[in-house]
C-alpha cells in the first residue's frame, strides 16, 4: 500500500457518470464516411500516402508521421479514398485542416499485413516498432505519440497508469478497464518490458467501485503491479496532480513526470499498445462516451476514428430540442461550432446537455477579488491577477504569472461567482504569446540562416579571388617561357635556362600579385574574438535547432544544414587560436591551475568582505581586518594579472 498525498485546490462538481452506464460498451455501426484529419497529435501533420481513387484496405496505412511528435494514420475500414482536402475539423475556432475521405466499402476487410504476434518471439525493438508502426497516440487527451514517450532518456522507476478519469459525466476509461483488463494488463507488463526494472502503479478514482475490483483481480497474481484507490476530486487525473498525490512531489516547472523517474500513460492507450504488439492493429477506433440528456440513447461506443459527430448523434437519437454538442467534458471540453466534424484519436466524451441541464450561464460581472478561484486552483496560481493580465494584454507579465502552468481544468470558472468565463481569457493569452513565441522563433532562425549563406557567399568568393589570381600567374609564366624559347632560338641550353628564369619571375609575380600588401596576421586577441563568435553562433543554432526539432518546426532542415556550417567554422577558428597559441607557448594546464587559483582568491575577498567588524569594534580590530583584506586583494590582483599572463603572452610583452 502506498502513502496518498494530496494537491492543493480542487473542486467536487457533481459527478453524473451513471449516465453513460459505464462498464457497458457499444459498438456503432459502421458509417458510409469517415473524415481522418492528418493533425490528430501534438506534432506536426502526418503526410497523405494515397490520393483520390485509391482502394484501401482496414488498417492500411494512409498517411505517414512527420517528425518525431507525429503518428502514421490508418484506413479505419476497406473501401475508396474520396478526397484528400481541408475540411472542417473538431476546433473550438472552426478551423480546416487536411484531411483524407473515405468511403466505406461496407466489407471492413483488413490489410493482409495485419498479423498477431507473441510478443515473446519478439525482441525489444520489434515490440517498440510495432506500437510506431500503429500510429498510438496519448489517448486522455494529450496525443503525445506513445513510441516517442517510451523512447525517454531519463531512468524511470515507476510506470503510472492514469484511470482516473477525473472529469465529470465521462466514463470511457472505466469502461475499458471493466471490460479489457486483460489487455490492460497485458500493454502494461509490455511496457515494464520495454521500461526495464520498474514498478506499476493504476490509479484509480474511488467512484469507480467496479473497475476498480476488475483490475485488482486482473492484478491479483503480480506484486510489481498495485492498484491505488485515490479520493475523488477535480482534477486529480491531471498529470501533475496525480503525481503530487502519489508521492507527495511536485514535476519541477516546466518539467516532464520523466523528471522524476514516472512515466504517466493512460489505460486506453495502454489498451491500443496491447493491441498493436499481440494483434497487429492499429490505432483506427477508441471508446468514447456520448453522454447527456440532450441525447436518449447515451453510452460508451467504439467509434472508427474519422466517425462524423452528426453520424454519432443521430444514432444515439439527440433531441431535437437540444443546442449544443460539446467535445470532451463539461470542465475541459469545448463546444463544437459544427458537428459535421469528425471525431479523433484523443476524443474521449461527446456531452450533450439537455435544455435545462446546463442553463445558459448569466452574462459575466465585474470580479469581486473574493479569491474563490485561488483557493480551488490546483496549479497554486492566482487566478484573478491572470484575468486581469490577460483582459489588459500584459503578455509579458502574465507569463510571469506563470500562465503556462495553468492546466485549463476550469475549476476557477466554475466557482467564480461572477460567471467570468475565466478559461477562455487564458487560452486566449496562450495563444498570443505562443504565436509571438513562433514569430521571434521563425525570426532567429531567419537571421542565423542569413549570417550563415552571407559567410558561406564571402568564403566562395575569396576562394574564387584565389584561384583567378592562380589562373593569371600560370598565364604570365607560360607566356614568359614563350617569350624566352623565341629569343633563343634553336639553343636548347640558353632556351631552358630563360624558362628557369621565366619561372622564376612568374612566381615571383605570383607572390606579389597574391600578396599586394600582406595582410597582417591576425592578433591573439582577434583569433580568441573570432573563436568566440563562432562558438557564441553555433551554441545559437544548436538551440534554435534543438527547439525546432523537439516541435517537428519547418525549418528543422535547415536549421541542421546551418549547424553543420556552423560546427566546421567553429572548429576552425578554434583550430587557428590553438595553432597561434602553441607558437606562443601558451599552456591550457597552467591557465587552469591559475583559473583555480584566482577563484580561490576571489572567494576569500568576498568572504572577508562580509565578515567587515562592527562599526562599534576597537580600532585594533579594524585595523587587523583591513590589513588582512588588503592583503586578501593584492593576493587577488596577482592571481588576476598572473592568469591574464598565461592567456594573453603577447599582450604582457607588450
Ligand atoms: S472567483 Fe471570480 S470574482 Fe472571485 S476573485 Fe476570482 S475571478 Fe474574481
Ligand atoms: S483553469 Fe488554470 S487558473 Fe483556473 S483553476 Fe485550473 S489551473 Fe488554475
Amino acid at each position: 500500500m502506498i502513502q496518498l498525498y494530496n494537491f492543493p485546490g480542487g473542486i467536487h462538481p457533481p459527478e453524473n457518470k451513471e449516465l453513460s452506464n459505464p462498464g457497458q460498451l457499444i459498438t456503432l455501426p459502421l458509417p458510409e464516411e469517415l473524415i481522418i484529419p492528418l493533425g490528430q497529435h501534438i506534432g506536426a501533420p502526418s503526410e497523405a500516402v494515397v490520393k483520390k481513387g485509391d482502394q484501401v484496405s482496414k488498417g492500411q496505412l494512409i498517411a505517414k508521421a512527420i517528425g518525431s511528435r507525429s503518428a502514421d494514420l490508418h484506413a479505419p475500414t476497406s473501401g475508396v479514398i474520396a478526397d484528400v482536402s481541408d475540411q472542417q475539423v473538431a476546433h473550438a475556432s472552426g478551423l480546416k485542416e487536411t484531411c483524407i475521405t473515405l468511403h466505406a466499402d461496407g466489407k471492413d476487410t483488413w490489410h493482409a499485413d495485419i498479423t498477431p504476434a507473441n510478443p515473446e518471439q519478439l525482441s525489444d525493438d520489434e515490440v517498440r516498432q510495432r506500437i510506431y508502426a500503429a500510429g498510438i497516440i496519448g489517448m486522455g487527451g494529450a496525443g503525445f505519440p506513445s513510441n516517442a514517450k517510451l523512447a525517454t532518456d531519463k531512468t524511470i522507476h515507476t510506470l503510472l497508469l492514469n484511470g482516473v478519469e477525473c472529469e465529470p459525466y465521462i466514463s470511457a476509461d472505466d469502461t475499458i478497464m471493466q471490460v479489457d483488463s486483460d489487455g490492460i494488463v497485458k500493454g502494461t507488463r509490455l511496457l515494464m518490458r520495454l521500461l526495464g526494472q520498474v514498478k506499476c502503479i493504476i490509479a484509480i478514482e474511488d467512484n469507480k467501485p467496479k473497475a476498480i475490483a476488475t483490475m485488482q483481480a486482473a492484478t491479483a497474481d503480480d506484486a510489481a503491479i498495485e492498484v491505488v484507490v485515490i479520493p475523488t476530486k477535480y482534477p486529480s487525473g491531471g498529470e501533475k496532480q496525480l503525481i503530487q498525490n502519489l508521492t507527495g512531489k511536485q514535476v519541477p516547472k516546466g518539467g516532464i513526470p520523466a523528471d522524476l523517474g514516472i512515466l504517466c500513460v493512460n489505460v486506453a492507450t495502454v489498451n491500443a499498445i496491447h493491441d498493436a504488439v499481440y494483434l497487429g492493429r492499429p490505432s483506427i477506433d477508441r471508446i468514447t462516451t456520448v453522454t447527456g440528456k440532450g441525447v436518449n440513447k447515451p453510452g460508451n461506443y467504439r467509434i472508427l476514428v474519422g466517425t462524423k459527430v452528426d453520424f454519432i448523434l443521430n444514432h444515439c437519437e439527440m433531441d431535437a430540442s437540444a443546442n449544443k454538442v460539446v467535445l470532451g467534458g463539461p470542465m475541459m471540453g469545448f463546444q463544437l461550432p459544427s458537428i459535421q466534424v469528425p471525431l479523433v484519436k484523443t476524443s474521449n466524451c461527446l456531452l450533450v446537455p439537455g435544455v435545462d441541464e446546463f442553463p445558459a450561464a448569466d452574462a459575466a460581472m465585474a470580479c469581486i477579488r473574493c479569491g474563490q478561484c485561488e483557493v480551488v486552483c490546483p496549479a497554486q496560481l492566482l487566478p484573478q491577477e491572470l484575468y486581469w493580465l490577460a483582459k489588459s494584454d500584459a503578455f509579458e507579465k502574465i507569463e510571469q504569472y506563470n500562465l503556462m502552468d495553468c492546466i485549463e481544468c476550469g475549476a476557477c470558472a466554475y466557482v467564480c461567482p461572477s460567471q467570468i468565463p475565466l478559461v477562455q481569457h487564458y487560452r486566449y493569452a496562450k495563444g498570443v504569446i505562443r504565436h509571438k513565441a513562433q514569430e521571434a522563433k521563425q525570426a532567429e532562425h531567419a537571421k542565423l540562416r542569413f549570417e550563415a549563406r552571407e559567410q558561406r557567399l564571402i568564403d566562395e568568393q575569396n576562394a574564387k579571388e584565389e584561384r583567378r589570381k592562380a589562373r593569371a600567374a600560370a598565364a604570365a609564366a607560360a607566356q614568359a617561357a614563350k617569350r624566352a624559347n623565341q629569343a633563343n632560338g634553336d639553343d636548347p641550353i640558353a632556351a631552358a635556362k630563360a624558362r628557369v628564369a621565366a619561372k622564376q619571375q612568374a612566381a615571383k609575380a605570383q607572390a606579389t600579385d597574391s600578396n599586394p600588401e600582406p595582410a597582417a596576421e591576425p592578433s591573439h586577441k582577434e583569433l580568441k574574438t573570432a573563436a568566440a563568435i563562432a562558438r557564441t553562433k553555433l551554441k545559437k543554432a544548436q538551440k534554435a535547432f534543438a527547439d525546432a526539432a523537439a516541435t517537428d518546426h519547418p525549418d528543422t532542415d535547415k536549421l541542421q544544414v546551418t549547424v553543420n556550417e556552423l560546427t566546421q567554422r567553429s572548429a576552425a577558428a578554434a583550430e587557428a587560436l590553438a595553432k597561434f597559441e602553441s607558437q606562443l607557448g601558451v599552456d591550457p594546464e597552467a591557465i587552469k591551475a591559475a583559473q583555480v587559483e584566482w577563484a580561490k582568491a576571489n572567494a576569500k575577498v568576498r568572504k572577508l568582505t562580509k565578515l567587515a567588524p562592527e562599526d562599534d569594534a576597537t580600532e585594533a580590530v579594524h585595523m587587523e581586518y583591513q590589513q588582512t583584506l588588503d592583503a586578501a586583494q593584492k593576493d587577488l590582483q596577482q592571481a588576476e594579472s598572473h592568469l591574464q599572463s598565461l592567456k594573453n603572452p603577447t599582450e604582457e610583452s607588450s
